[in-house]
């Protein structure tokens, strides 16, 4: 080679090393410069955050808060649609740490609105917040949680795995691969010291700056709050025992109150009654001049009930515009005369501009009309309703129970059912069922029925708890008293209430139970069978035959969409109807093997959803609004 081909190639090697150098140096700035430009953004929204904390310590955002206008999920949900967004964060939840009999497991408490979440859900079937997750020991979580520090793993697919042991390979894969984030960085939470759960981002950067660290734990601080704060409204709502607007006492006190009242009736062999009132036309009244004169119209009937009382007397109110005062020592006809007393002492007040306002009331009598305290408040209620069917603005007495009673009825179904042995049932606990089911005395029936009704569900069931089928009842009673019922057809709503789902018991267990998905086969057996298998077993016992038709019409939709007989509106029994949204009010607020519970929030959201085609609209607004009142 000569000299000047030797330094040609000098001079290219060298104008090589310096593009290199030159196109180093470019990356370099770029990165630079992004990281510089991250920095100040960093900077920028941890200020705006500073800010935003301090505001959210003002006492007015607390006492906002703690008002439980805005209860603690919608609150988490605001924090991280907020971070959402920034710094390339595709998509930020707040997971809970949870334990029940079978250990830790997780729950996603809140979850930003985006994209990418709804397209894992799709992927998935059960979306995330619908799932009860796993919690692994060698999760980032796990280790994050330990070692009490913000930590980055790029490792998505497997993260979401060990939450999510039953989502296929494949599925992690498809997921990973079409999606831009790059990492998940989680922050783990603690209230008032103790572990709670994360605050978890998915990074479009693999990378985590000590300006994002920073970054984060405020936000985790925001969040810590707010979970802190709502506990401890939690913990002073579940003290209180009497009610903010009327200074009467709560349902809860009432409750408590009532059981040392029945023991001590029933030790001195005294009575004592109970006064229903509802306020008439309270939504008119809200309608027509604001909530603030609905409030007045409440406020002026706790006037009236504490001016009217004895001072051994208890005025309760029992939510919304319901009251109850209980009498002790007090006859039916002494009931009868302080309850005249109220309501006329009522129709005589005159308020700003609303003028008069009236109410209906019942009286029923502990020792006198029945010495069951349930059945006694189901018989204020009924005699409050038929004052209200009546015309309003008066006073009825409860009648005393004379016909078979409904539980007479149920105790005797059950007792065929069990004595029929056409049911696959483990003869010990057959034989335990009957005996609960054969205690005599009238009020322990009822008990007996619930729990008979709840331990026959577990068989099939498993994650049933005891203490459900009572909750069932109840809440479908009231619903159906909202509807003006009558009380035959409530009687026999109870008695399909505890029936409706006996057909379950037919059903192999292994399909009841099983954690994977259903075929489209399996989940048609579960659909129709049981309804078969309730009237097979349901057809032989002559006295309850007016209730089949009841039970067998619990899965017909609205809009004719359901199943056996695709009947539609009006022509669904309306008891029928009551089963149908009240079993799936439970079904959605109760775990099952393959998803973790709703929240009663998130499965209102979901009948909603189908108000109009699967459930009629006022069935739901009724619901919703029987709901609002308990959470
Ligand atoms: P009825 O005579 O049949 O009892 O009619 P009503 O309008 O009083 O009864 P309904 O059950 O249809 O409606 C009750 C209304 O009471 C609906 C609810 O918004 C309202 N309400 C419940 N609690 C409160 C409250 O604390 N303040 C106000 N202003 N309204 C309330
Ligand atoms: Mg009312």
């Amino acid at each position: 080679m000569s000299f000047f081909d030797n330094l040609k190639d000098i001079y290219r090697k060298v104008s090589e090393v310096e593009n290199a150098v030159y196109n180093g140096k470019q990356d370099y700035l770029e990165i630079y410069e992004r990281n510089l430009q991250l920095e100040k953004e960093i900077e920028e929204r941890t200020r705006e955050l500073n800010i935003a904390n301090k505001r959210m310590l003002t006492l007015q955002h607390i006492w906002d808060m703690m008002n439980a206008s805005r209860p603690l999920q919608s609150v988490l949900e605001t924090i991280v649609n907020n971070i959402q967004g920034e710094l390339g964060y595709l998509h930020c939840n707040i997971i809970k740490k949870c334990e029940d009999e079978k250990g830790i497991y997780l729950t996603v408490l809140a979850q930003s609105n985006d994209p990418s979440i709804k397209r894992v859900d799709k992927l998935i079937k059960t979306p995330i917040q619908a799932r009860k997750l796993s919690y692994n020991k060698d999760s980032v979580y796990a280790k994050a949680a330990a070692e009490r520090k913000i930590m980055l793993t790029p490792d998505i697919g497997g993260t979401l795995k060990s939450v999510a042991p039953d989502v296929s390979d494949d599925t992690i894969d498809e997921i990973v691969d079409g999606s831009p984030s790059k990492a998940i960085i989680t922050v783990p939470l603690y209230s008032r010291n103790i572990h709670y759960g994360w605050f978890n981002v998915f990074s479009s950067r693999r990378e985590l700056t000590t300006g994002e660290t920073e970054f984060l734990t405020i936000f985790a601080q925001q969040i810590e709050m707010a979970i802190t704060i709502a506990d401890l409204f939690e913990e002073v709502k579940s003290q209180a025992v009497t009610d903010s607007l009327t200074g009467l006492y709560n349902r809860r006190y009432f409750e408590e109150y009532l059981k040392k009242e029945v023991t001590r009736a029933l030790r001195q062999h005294q009575p004592f009654s109970i006064i229903g009132l509802d306020l008439d036309h309270l939504k008119q009244i809200n309608d027509k001049y604001g909530h603030a004169y609905g409030d007045l119209a409440i406020k002026t009937v706790a006037e009236v009930l504490k001016g009217n009382a004895r001072s051994i007397d208890t005025a309760a109110r029992m939510g919304g515009e319901e009251f109850n005062v209980i009498l002790p020592g007090v006859d039916s006809n002494g009931a009868m005369i302080a309850a005249e007393r109220i309501r006329k002492a009522l129709e005589e007040q005159k308020l700003d501009t609303i003028g008069h306002i009236t109410a209906s009331i019942g009286v029923a009598t502990f020792l006198e009309h029945s010495d069951n305290i349930e059945d006694i408040l189901d018989l204020t209620d009924q005699a409050m309703y038929q004052s209200k069917r009546n015309g309003r603005n008066q006073v009825t007495l409860a009648k005393p129970i004379t016909e078979t009673s409904w539980q007479e009825i149920a105790v005797n179904t059950f007792m065929d059912i069990l004595s029929k042995h056409n049911i696959p049932l483990d003869n010990e606990l057959s034989k335990e069922l009957k005996a609960k089911l054969q205690i005599p005395k009238s009020e322990v029936h009822k008990e007996a029925l619930y729990t008979v009704a709840d331990m026959l569900t577990q068989t099939y069931n498993p994650l049933h708890h005891t203490g459900v089928m009572k909750s069932k009842v109840l809440l479908a009673v009231s619903l159906a008293k909202r509807f003006d019922l009558p009380k035959d057809d409530i009687d026999k709503l109870r008695i399909a209430m505890l029936l409706y789902d006996i057909g379950n018991l037919m059903l192999p267990v292994e399909l009841l139970q099983k954690t994977t998905p259903l075929t489209e086969e399996e989940r048609n057996h579960i659909k129709e069978h049981p309804l078969i298998a309730a009237r097979e077993i349901l057809q032989p016992i002559s006295y309850i035959q007016d209730i089949i038709p009841i039970i067998e019409h619990h899965h017909e939709n609205w809009d004719g969409s359901g199943y056996p007989s695709k009947i539609s509106g009006e022509a669904i029994p309306m008891t029928s109807q009551i089963i149908l949204i009240v079993d799936a009010y439970f079904a959605l607020t109760e775990p099952r093997t393959y998803r973790a519970e709703l929240t009663p929030k998130q499965a209102i959201e979901v009948i909603k959803k189908d108000a109009g085609k699967k459930w009629n609209s006022a069935l739901v607004q009724e619901f919703i609004s029987l709901i609002d009142h308990d959470i």
